[in-house]
This record gives C-alpha cells, structure tokens and sequence, in this order.
C-alpha cells in the first residue's frame, strides 16, 4: 500500500519507523530481531536508510594516490524486498542521487516494482567525508528534484531510453525531505521552501521532515509549507536521543538545535543511560504533543535502538 493512501485512509496519526541497513557481511537477522519488538506498535510503514559506499584515499607503493571503498551495505532492494515480504509491512527504500548514475538508478526502480515494493523516500544525499560541497556522479541525478522526475517519468513509462521496449509505467508513491530548521546549504528558509516547493511539484507526494526537538519548529515549518502552496501531507521526524555525546554531534551533522532545556539536562547527565531517560522523557512530551495536533504520521528515527523506541510508542498509544 502507498504511504499516502495510508495516511489518507487513518483518521489517527499512523506510526512508522526508519531502520538503518546492517553492514555486509551481516545477516539480516539484527534487523529483523528490531522489527519483531516494534511489531506490537503496529508501524503502518517502515523506512530503510541507504548509505554509499564509503571511501579513503590511499598512497600505492608507486606513489600514485587511490581511492578505495573501506565500508559497504547490503543493497536497498534486497533488504527492502525481504523485509516487505517477511512481515507484510510496506516498506519505504530511501533512493540516494549520490553515487548513482540515473541508469543504475532506473535498475533500481524497475527491480524495486518488480518486488512489490510501492514507496520510495527520494533524497539527495550528502557529500563524501573528504568533499567540501556534493558531487554528483556524471549522468547522475544532481538534486532530489531531479530525482523525483525521474520518478515521476517512469510513473508514466517514460524511460530514459525513448526506444525502450516494453515500457511499464512503475507506479510509485514518492516522499522527500523538508528542514523545519533549514537545510544546511540553504541560504535561508524562505529559499529553501521555494525549492521545496519545486521539489513537490515534480511529484512528491509527501514530506518527511529532518529531526527536531522543538515542536514549534514543525509547526511553523507546517505553516510556512502551506503558504508557500505546498499542500500534501508533512510527517513529523522524531529522534529520541539516546547517548550523551549526541548532545553535541546531532547539531554538527544535522544542523540542528536542542533547546536550552534539553541541553541543561543532557548536561548534567553522568552516562549514556541518564541521557537516554532524558532523550526518552523529551521525545515522549514531543510525540504526545504531536499526536494531539493530530499530524498524519510519526516518523521515528530509531536507529536500531528499541528500548527508547518502545517506551515512546507505550507512552503514546
Ligand atoms: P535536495 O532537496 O536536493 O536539497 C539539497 C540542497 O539543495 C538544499 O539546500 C536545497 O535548498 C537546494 N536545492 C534544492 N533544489 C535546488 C535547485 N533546483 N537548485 C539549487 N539548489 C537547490 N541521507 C542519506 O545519505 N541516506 C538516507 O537514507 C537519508 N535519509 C534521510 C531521510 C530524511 C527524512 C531526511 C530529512 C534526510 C535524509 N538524508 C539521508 C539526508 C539527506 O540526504 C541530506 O540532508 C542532503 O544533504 C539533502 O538531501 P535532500 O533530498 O533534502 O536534497
């Protein structure tokens, strides 16, 4: 079933949960464990990160400089298809422009059609560690709106080789991104939702917003979304924090705030565990708040961690 369709037929907020994919190597087994203790929650949807491979460079006894993969995943389709068809729960692939040229891309979609799989989370990416700005790959998609025509031309046969034979529409319900506090690269909010706009025009049919710890953020974000036009479905990103050092890393690679509040007591947390019951006791007010404004869906990032996660979801229901 399509995202939308299934926020559309919920009177109540839905929940749903983004899972990282293991590293190769790895059986599926860690993230299948994660999945059967938030079943009782009853995720309407499940989202799955994708992550390019990462890179270093590296000195060859001749001198010469040489770039070599040092970490990989499994890939998005197969763990996308494997994880829909063992519990019967759609599942939402993120779709990267980063490292993918638009061919290897159209492979995935049509595989991804092929194994049922009905949604998509199309995303950008970022830069590799050692590039300052993103680098597209040559005849790769350069931003997530290009990326969601793509999309949206293949929703109407359209393939990037005009003589293609056997041209199927693949039918797919497409999300993107939305920064309730910018993105980063953005000169300001006001352009940032003007591409927002654009991306959504292109086919998004709903958004999925960056993590935040201050709902009034979503709120405003909200409201600015739908004077700027932008009318489809914003579900909310909540993050539970669940280890001190977060306190300092989620503003530095999601250019993010945490509210004094949530600082001071972070601060004067000792261990992991006490920030934890922190980030719990945080998200839990958060997700309560939003469940009362009645947002369509409650996206929670959980990273693989479900204790915090359940304890939410208990809070909640
Ligand atoms: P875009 O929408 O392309 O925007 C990127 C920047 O370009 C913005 O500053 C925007 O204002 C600007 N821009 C957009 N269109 C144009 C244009 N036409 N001309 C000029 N500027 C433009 N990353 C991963 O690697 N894997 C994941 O699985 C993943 N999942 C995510 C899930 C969610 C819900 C979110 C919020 C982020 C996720 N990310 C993921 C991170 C994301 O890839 C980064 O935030 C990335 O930097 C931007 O992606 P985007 O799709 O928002 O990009």
């Amino acid at each position: 079933m399509k995202v939308v369709d299934i926020i559309n037929k919920s009177e109540k907020t839905v929940f749903s949960f983004e899972l990282l994919p293991p590293l190769k190597g790895t059986t599926g087994d860690k993230l299948y464990n994660t999945i059967e203790q938030l079943l009782e929650f009853d995720p309407k949807y499940i989202n799955i990160t994708t992550h390019r491979d990462e890179f270093d460079f590296h000195q060859r006894e001749d001198g010469l400089i040489e770039k070599r993969i040092v970490r990989k995943r499994p890939g998005t389709v197969a763990i996308a298809a494997s994880i829909q068809h063992k519990f019967g729960i759609p599942v939402v692939p993120h779709i990267l422009c980063g490292g993918f040229t638009r061919s290897e891309t159209e492979h995935v979609l049509i595989d991804l059609f092929f194994l049922g799989i009905e949604n998509v989370l199309a995303l950008r990416g970022d830069g590799l560690k050692n590039e300052t700005m993103f680098k597209p790959e040559p005849n790769g998609n350069r931003n997530a709106t290009e990326l969601v025509q793509q999309i949206s031309c293949l929703k109407e046969g359209r393939y990037l080789d005009p003589d293609l034979k056997n041209n199927t529409p693949l039918d797919f319900c497409t999300g993107v991104a939305g920064y309730p506090e910018k993105h980063f690269e953005a000169p300001n909010l006001e352009t940032d939702m003007e591409y927002l706009k654009i991306k959504v025009d292109a086919g998004a049919e709903y958004i999925v917003t960056q993590m935040f710890f201050d709902n009034q953020k979503y709120y405003s974000f909200v409201e600015k979304c739908r004077t700027a036009g932008i009318t489809v479905p914003i579900i909310p990103g909540l993050k539970p924090i669940a280890v001190l050092n977060q306190l300092t890393v989620l503003p530095k690679i999601f250019h993010i705030d945490l509210p004094k509040d949530l600082a001071n007591e972070l601060k004067r947390c000792k261990n992991n565990n006490e920030a934890k019951e922190v980030g719990t006791e945080w998200a839990i007010f958060q997700a309560n708040d939003l469940v009362r404004h009645n947002v369509p869906s409650l996206h929670v990032y959980t990273y693989g961690i479900t204790d915090n996660v359940k304890d939410i979801m208990k809070a909640v229901l």
